[in-house]
């Protein structure tokens, strides 16, 4: 045992105030260099129902919900390193005033509970960044790239963990026989105590000699973490549960409108504007998501893009945008040039993001669902298609012919628009013409362009005719009167041709009195229900497999359990835009022997088919198919069926299957299909009529 000290144990209170004002400087300095950017861009209201945005903080932000349940282990990693960051602020409050005067404890019980706490804490955090270490030399998992930022805020977390115990050990050996406040500290703190138990033999200047060392060491790592956070990823310590405060509200794929009413009648000198050119034109949030990124590489792991081998996933586009920001920071910070002259800001289409990462993404979202600070990807991304066909008249070239087929005939065909009902001439389906006949309805069937027109979509269509008719629901199509959503070409970024189908259907729909819809098109119900309430059409809209589970449970539709070995293939529209997992799964068991197959990739981690986003007609000319991926993820679970819920889904398994040559093994059929096939006859009504009841709608 030492005797009390008669030791100068000052920190050099000039010193530490030195350190705190240069690095606190630092740190504001290169934060407000970003912050600025942001500052400069586009407003965007982030702030409205601050009740809700509070709730997503605390789940999302301080409970870590999609960290741990996205990816478990390095999500509890992540989550030990950012509480432990976290609870171990007041640790560093209470060094720092050591700093200023020694000794100084936290009093009482709730000091030593505190200091005992605070060793395991300690512990449990270098242990995290252990298997942080291990993860990124040892395991290498595909999302991680070679990230040396990483790999020294690591070194950085270990180095302050382990110069705090080794600095409680010191302290304990040299002051705590003549301190009874630092005696109460050790007494709880099991490392720290162990520590100085092992330094008790020292002399006393080699404790001093600690004591001040690993003082000051751990300050020089705190404080320079503190500086380096604004540089790189880690910013997101500062800026990621603000982020999450600022996230977009409500449905996940709603496209930015136009208005195109404003645009049409700028004034004479008034730039007229539409979408993202420049930098400039983003949203301040895009900014604030790019600077904010993590670089995990969650968003890759199920991205169709980034498993396919084409130039994009939503980590590399927060890192082209980012390192752009940076380069022309002067010029977005002073603001736009004086009218008449040219902006120099170059555009970001064609530079920072490649036309074919423009054009690639199939829109599936699950970047954004798998990101865990729910950073954006799709608003800005539209909002660049829209510049280029709107301004530019730039795009693909397949998307033309679309176009102009969607123009003239309201399908991608261009097949003439007054056979559109012409599939359901032979099946006795009802054509609704007024607001009388609309008015006895259940559901006013609303069939879309690929089950019109397409053979393979007019199969299932005829199936849930069928279905329909066989529960005894009352329902009718419009036949010819039926005109296109416009989804195709909304996310294509033709906003205007968007807006004009959206409003005939619209006018259609509300002229006969439509209130309540079902379509066994993913994409349809997606605009139906989250898009056209914008436009003035307000319906309730329902996915076929919700009205057949429906049904099934109500026990209008009886099935045979007839079929074998089924997987389902989740349509991301109708799965991950719309929250519709369970429906189709719940009709599926009714229909096999045994537990339905899952794919690895399901349900919220499903893979896309490559369709969404105006995909379906484009060429896939860079990396694999993603089809073809998608078809190869079901192979090892030996399926005989793979079954889908949306049509543009069924085309694209259907060519995978054939592409691997196993067609003759492995059929593709949408759901309505193997429920038509499975019905046993008589459960319901009847044919659609043959009731005397004037039935409710299905639930
Ligand atoms: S929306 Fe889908 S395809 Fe597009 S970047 Fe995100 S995960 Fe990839
Ligand atoms: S966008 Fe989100 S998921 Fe992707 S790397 Fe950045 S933080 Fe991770």
């Amino acid at each position: 045992m030492h005797p009390p000290p008669k030791l100068d144990l000052s920190m050099s209170p000039l010193g530490i105030s030195l350190l705190m004002l240069v690095a606190f400087a630092g740190f504001f300095w290169l934060a407000w260099r970003k912050l600025a950017i942001v500052a400069a861009l586009q407003p965007e209201v982030r702030w409205d129902r601050p009740g809700a945005r509070l709730k997503r903080v605390f789940v999302h932000g301080l409970l870590q919900s999609r960290m741990i349940f996205g990816d478990p282990k390095p999500g509890l990693m992540h989550c030990v390193i950012f509480l432990g960051f976290v609870a171990l602020l007041a640790r560093k409050v209470q060094l720092i005033v050591i700093g200023y005067r020694e000794p100084f404890t936290y009093p009482g019980l709730a000091g030593g509970l505190f200091a005992g706490a605070k060793d395991f804490v300690e512990l449990a955090v270098l242990a995290a960044v252990g298997y942080a270490f291990w993860r990124r030399f040892v395991v290498k998992p595909v999302r991680l790239e070679a990230n040396r930022e990483a790999v020294l805020i690591l070194a950085l977390i270990a180095a302050i963990m382990v110069t705090d115990l080794l600095f409680d050990g010191f302290r304990f050996a040299l002051l705590a026989s003549g301190d009874p406040g630092i005696a109460h500290e050790r007494s709880y703190a099991v490392v720290g105590g162990a520590l100085a138990a092992l330094f008790g033999g020292w002399s006393e200047s080699a404790l001093l000699a600690g004591y001040h060392a690993f003082y000051w060491l751990q300050l020089l790592a705190v404080f320079g973490f503190l500086v380096l956070l604004p540089l790189g990823e880690h910013f997101h310590i500062v800026t990621g549960v603000p982020g999450l405060f600022f996230a977009k509200p409500g449905p996940l794929n709603r496209v930015p409108s136009v208005d195109l009413e404003r645009v049409m009648n700028a004034a004479d000198g008034e730039e007229m504007k539409v979408g993202v050119r420049t930098a400039r034109d983003l949203v301040w949030k895009d900014a604030f998501d790019a600077f904010t990124c993590t670089e995990c590489g969650r968003c890759k792991e199920a991205c169709p893009t980034f498993l396919t081998g084409k130039p994009l996933a939503l980590k590399w586009v927060h890192d082209s945008v980012k390192r752009h920001l940076m380069e022309h920071r002067e010029t977005i910070v002073a603001g736009p040039p004086p009218p008449g002259t040219e902006d120099p800001l170059p555009a970001l289409v064609g530079g920072v993001i490649g036309e074919d990462t423009l054009w690639a993404c199939t829109t599936c979202g699950y970047c954004e669902t798998a990101c865990p600070i729910e950073l954006e990807h799709l608003g800005k991304f539209y909002r660049m298609r829209q510049h280029r066909v709107m301004m530019e008249g730039a795009f693909p070239h397949e998307l033309k012919g679309v176009f102009e087929a969607y123009e003239v005939q309201s399908n991608p065909w261009g097949l003439a628009a007054d056979t559109r009902g012409a599939w359901a001439a032979a099946l006795g389906v009802p054509v609704v013409r007024s607001a009388d006949e609309v008015e006895k309805l259940d559901y006013l069937f609303y069939v879309g362009s690929a089950e019109s027109f397409d053979p393979r979509g007019q199969k299932i269509a005829t199936a849930f005719a069928r279905i329909l008719q066989q529960a005894g629901v009352k329902f009718g199509i419009l036949g010819a009167a039926e005109t296109s959503t416009g989804e195709c070409v909304r996310r294509a970024g033709n906003e205007m041709l968007f807006q004009q189908l959206a409003q005939a259907l619209v006018g259609t729909l509300n002229g006969l009195g439509v209130t309540r819809i079902v379509t066994c098109d993913p994409h349809a119900f997606n605009s139906l229900k989250n898009e056209y309430p914008e436009f003035g059409g307000r319906y309730e809209v329902i996915h076929h497999t919700q009205l057949i589970a429906r049904l099934v449970a109500e026990g209008r539709l009886t099935l045979r359990p007839q079929f074998e070995r089924v997987i389902y293939h989740e349509p991301c529209y109708l799965g991950r835009h719309n929250g519709e997992y369970e429906a189709p799964r719940a009709v599926i068991r009714r229909l096999t022997q045994g537990l339905p197959l899952e794919f690895d990739l399901s349900r919220g981690k499903a893979m896309c088919c490559g369709a969404g986003g105006a995909r379906m007609w484009m060429e896939e000319s860079i990396g694999t198919r993603i089809n073809v991926k998608r078809v190869e993820q079901a192979l090892p679970h030996a399926p005989k069926i793979i079954a889908t819920a949306c049509p543009y889904c069924a085309v694209m398994m259907t060519d995978g299957v054939a592409a691997l040559g196993k067609d003759g093994a492995i059929e593709t059929r949408d759901l309505a299909e193997l429920v038509a096939a499975a019905m046993v006859n008589g459960a319901g009504a009847g044919s659609q009529g043959s009731s005397a009841q004037d039935r409710s709608p299905a639930g």
